[in-house]
């Protein structure tokens, strides 16, 4: 079946600026189908090497990660004509963004439960930095828990790498943190020290941790600089 057909069968579950997003089964597995579409506005030349150039981060990056044990869907196929990515569906999952406002509203064991898991967030993105990988737009929601068999731990997922690349660069680094820490904390309220004991888990672990964590200074104070003029 062409990939346009399937995609009319498949069920959209997010319509975003650049890309749709899909349920589907393919080859009977649960999957997400990520399909980014043409620009009108821009050059056709240009839109389909910009497009193609995307798709084939993306899935570098992903496929990256996975080598290095960093849990983030398999990719089951992609298609360059239509730069679609078929992903594996990480069934029973719940967003990190999420989990936190639950366990939040139901006060119930906050600090341990909370606080583990933003150590274990720091280690992971402690990983793939060292592996030079940039997410580019860390959010709790970009992070899956897929909840563990029996009494298992459960299990954090990155997801949506459409704006990651490869960088060695403290400062690329420095700034995916920032972009982390402005989102974590205008989302979840109240969290400066447990997002503190997420950075604390990142500099223990990351190999290259001082360079990254001193630039991430620089930028929060030139964040709080504009702010102020603003
Ligand atoms: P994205 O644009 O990649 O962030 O995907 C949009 C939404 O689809 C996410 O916020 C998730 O709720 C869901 N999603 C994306 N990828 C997966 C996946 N591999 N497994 C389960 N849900 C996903």
């Amino acid at each position: 079946m062409a990939v346009p057909e399937f995609l009319s069968r498949a069920e959209l579950i997010k319509q975003g600026a650049e890309a749709r997003v899909y349920r589907a089964e393919f080859l009977g597995k649960p999957a997400i189908v990520k399909e980014r579409f043409p620009k009108r506005y821009r050059h056709p030349v240009l839109d389909e090497k910009l497009t193609h150039r995307r798709t084939v981060q993306e899935v570098r990056s992903i496929l990256r990660c996975r080598r290095a044990g960093i849990s983030t869907p398999a990719v089951y196929f992609v298609d360059y004509t239509t730069h679609c990515i078929f992903l594996e569906e990480v069934v029973g999952s719940l967003t990190v963004r999420d989990h936190i406002a639950a366990t939040q509203k139901s006060g119930c064991c906050t600090g341990p439960e909370l606080e583990q898991l933003a150590k274990r967030i720091g280690q992971i993105l402690a990983k793939m930095h060292d592996e030079d990988v940039i997410h580019g737009d860390l959010t709790t929601s970009n992070m899956l828990l897929r909840h563990g068999q029996g009494d298992g731990e459960s299990d954090l997922v990155l997801i949506d790498f459409g704006l990651s690349y490869n960088s060695a660069l403290p400062e690329d680094k420095g700034v995916d943190l920032y972009v982390l820490e402005k989102a974590f904390l205008s989302t979840h309220p109240n969290t400066e020290s447990l997002f503190e004991k997420l950075l604390k888990s990142y500099t223990v672990s990351s190999k290259k941790s001082s360079a990254v964590i001193k630039k991430l200074d620089e930028v929060r104070l030139r964040g709080r600089k504009r702010s102020m003029v603003g």
